[in-house]
C-alpha cells in the first residue's frame, strides 16, 4: 500500500512537468494511472527498484496506453558477454536509434532481470518518439534458451547456472511484452529480413567468435526444432576423434573455427610461440589473438597462415556438410571473425565444395555478412512485430 501510494504521489508530482495527453480529461488520466497500477501489480511483486524506475515504468506504461493509429516501434537488445546493444527499430526494419551499455556482473538472476528491465525502460523513455507507440523488446542472448518462455540453461557468459526464468522475470517487470531467444537465432532473423537473407528462402547462417552460433531458415522461416534449440551448427562432428570442445563431445567444428579453435590451434602449434601470444594464451583476452595473427602474417611471418588454414578447412568440411544436408541457397558468414574472412574464406570455400555434391555446391554462395555487430539488435527487434502479427 505504501509502495502504491508513493508511486500516485510521484507519478503526479512528474506529470506536472511533462503532460502526456494534452487533450484528455483528469478523469481519462486517473482511470489510466489505476489501470496502470493494477496491471503493474498484477504482473508480480517486483517493482522496480529505485524511484525514478518506477516513474519511468509508469510514464512508458502510459504512453503506450494511448489510442489511435500510431507508429509502431520495437527494442532489439543483443545481450553478450560484457556489453549490451540496444536499439530501436521501425517496423520496416529501420534502426533509428543505438546505443552500448556496459554489462556489469551481477550476483543472481533477480539483479540481473533488475538492471535489464530498467536499462530498457530507461532506453524506450529516452528514444521512443512521442508519436511512436511500443510493440515490445526483443532480446538475444547467449546459450540455449528455451522458446518462446525465454528460460536460460547455464548461460555461458553470465555467472550463474542451471535453470533461469529470465522470461518470466522479466515480464513481471515490463510494461511491454518481451521476447527472448538465443543470440544467433536472432541474428539469423536480422539477416532474413533486412540482410543478405532478405528473399532468400533457404539459408544457414553461422556466426564466428569465441565460439560458433548458427541459425537455420528453411521456407523462409527460423527452423527452431522440437525445443527451439536447433541451429547450433558449431557442434557439427568434423573428426569424432578430434579435439576436446567445450560442450563436452570432441571433434565439433567450433573446436577449430572460432576464438576457441585459434587458441587450440596454437597450444598445438610445433612453433616457439613469441611472448606475446604465450602471455594472452594464459591470461586472455583471447578475442585479441586474431587481430595479432593478422598482423604477424601481413609483416611477413608466413607460418602463422597454418593456423587460419586449420580453421579454413574445418569450417568448409562442416559448410560441406550443411550444403549437403540443407540444400541452402547461401551460406552466410558473420561473427567478429568475419572480419578476418581475406585470412581463410576463400579456402573455406574450396574445402566446403571439396566435402559436398556437386550440385547443391554449385548454387549455394557462401558470402560475409554485411549487418556484422548489428544483426542482432535488427533480429531481435524484428522478432517483435513476427511475433505481434502471429
Ligand atoms: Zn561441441
Amino acid at each position: 500500500m505504501l509502495v502504491k501510494q508513493s508511486c500516485h504521489r510521484l507519478f503526479h508530482r512528474r506529470l506536472k512537468v511533462k503532460n502526456f495527453e494534452d487533450s484528455t480529461t483528469q478523469k481519462n488520466r486517473t482511470n489510466r494511472i489505476i489501470l496502470a497500477e493494477q496491471t503493474f501489480h498484477k504482473k508480480g511483486s517486483s517493482p522496480p527498484d529505485f524511484p525514478l524506475g518506477l516513474i519511468l515504468w509508469y510514464e512508458v506504461f502510459i504512453s503506450n496506453s494511448k489510442p489511435g493509429d500510431m507508429m509502431k516501434y520495437a527494442i532489439g537488445c543483443d545481450i553478450g558477454g560484457s556489453f549490451v546493444k540496444v536499439g530501436l527499430l521501425t517496423e520496416a526494419g529501420q534502426l533509428t536509434s543505438r546505443k552500448t551499455i556496459p554489462l556489469p556482473r551481477f550476483k543472481d538472476p533477480e539483479d540481473f532481470t533488475g538492471w535489464v528491465s530498467s536499462a530498457l525502460v530507461m532506453f524506450a523513455r529516452q528514444n521512443l518518439p512521442d508519436d511512436g507507440q511500443l510493440s515490445g523488446v526483443g532480446i538475444g542472448i547467449p546459450g540455449p534458451v528455451k522458446y518462446p518462455e525465454g528460460t536460460l540453461f547455464d548461460p555461458p557468459n553470465l555467472p550463474f547456472s542451471g535453470e533461469i526464468p529470465f522470461g518470466e522475470l522479466l515480464r513481471k517487470r515490463l510494461p511491454f511484452p518481451a521476447f527472448i531467444d538465443n543470440d544467433a537465432t536472432v541474428q539469423t532473423l536480422g539477416e532474413a529480413r533486412v540482410g543478405k537473407g532478405r528473399k532468400i528462402r533457404n539459408f544457414i547462417y553461422i556466426a564466428l567468435g569465441t565460439g560458433i552460433g548458427g541459425g537455420i531458415v528453411v521456407n523462409g522461416r527460423i527452423y527452431r526444432g522440437d525445443t527451439g534449440m536447433a541451429g547450433e551448427v558449431g557442434h557439427l562432428v568434423i573428426d569424432y576423434r578430434g579435439r576436446k570442445c567445450l560442450c563436452g563431445a570432441r571433434g565439433c567444428m567450433e573446436a577449430y573455427a572460432s576464438i576457441n579453435g585459434i587458441v587450440n590451434s596454437l597450444r598445438e602449434f610445433p612453433y616457439d610461440l613469441p611472448g606475446e601470444i604465450r602471455e594472452l594464451l594464459e591470461t586472455g583476452p583471447w578475442g585479441k589473438l586474431p587481430g595479432i595473427l593478422k598482423e604477424r602474417i601481413e609483416r611477413g611471418e608466413k607460418h602463422w597462415q597454418k593456423i587460419w588454414n586449420i580453421f579454413a578447412d574445418a569450417l568448409g568440411a562442416g559448410m560441406g556438410s550443411l550444403i549437403n544436408i540443407f540444400n541452402p541457397e547461401k551460406i552466410i558468414i558473420s561473427g567478429g571473425l568475419s572480419y578476418y574472412s581475406s585470412l581463410f574464406l576463400a579456402r573455406a570455400i574450396e574445402t566446403a565444395r571439396h566435402y559436398s555434391f556437386k550440385q547443391p555446391a554449385a548454387v549455394c554462395e557462401i558470402t560475409v555478412s554485411k549487418l556484422k555487430e548489428n544483426a542482432g539488435i535488427y533480429g531481435a527487434g524484428l522478432l517483435v512485430f513476427e511475433e505481434e502479427g502471429k
